[in-house]
C-alpha cells in the first residue's frame, strides 16, 4: 500500500488509537493499522473502523447503565 500523502511504502503495525468520549475515553492499544515508512502517517481500515464503532456503541451502552439513576 501507497502512503497517500508522500506516496511512500506503507507497512502493517500495531498504533495507539484513542477515542475521547463524554463519559470515558478509549485506548486501543494493539489497533493494526498501515503506518508510512517516511511520514508516519497512519491509515485503519474500512473493517477496523466498523469493529470499532461497534465497540463503541456496546459501551456507550453499558456505561449508560453503569450511571447514577436519578
Ligand atoms: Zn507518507
Amino acid at each position: 500500500m501507497e502512503c497517500l500523502k508522500c506516496y511512500n511504502d506503507m507497512f502493517i503495525d500495531y498504533i495507539v488509537f484513542n477515542i475521547e468520549r463524554i463519559d470515558y475515553d478509549l485506548d486501543i492499544k494493539k489497533l493494526p493499522a498501515y503506518v508510512c515508512s517516511a511520514c508516519n502517517e497512519t491509515y485503519i481500515e474500512e473493517e477496523e473502523m466498523k469493529k470499532i464503532f461497534e465497540t463503541i456503541k456496546e459501551l456507550d451502552k453499558r456505561i449508560e447503565k453503569l450511571k447514577l439513576r436519578k
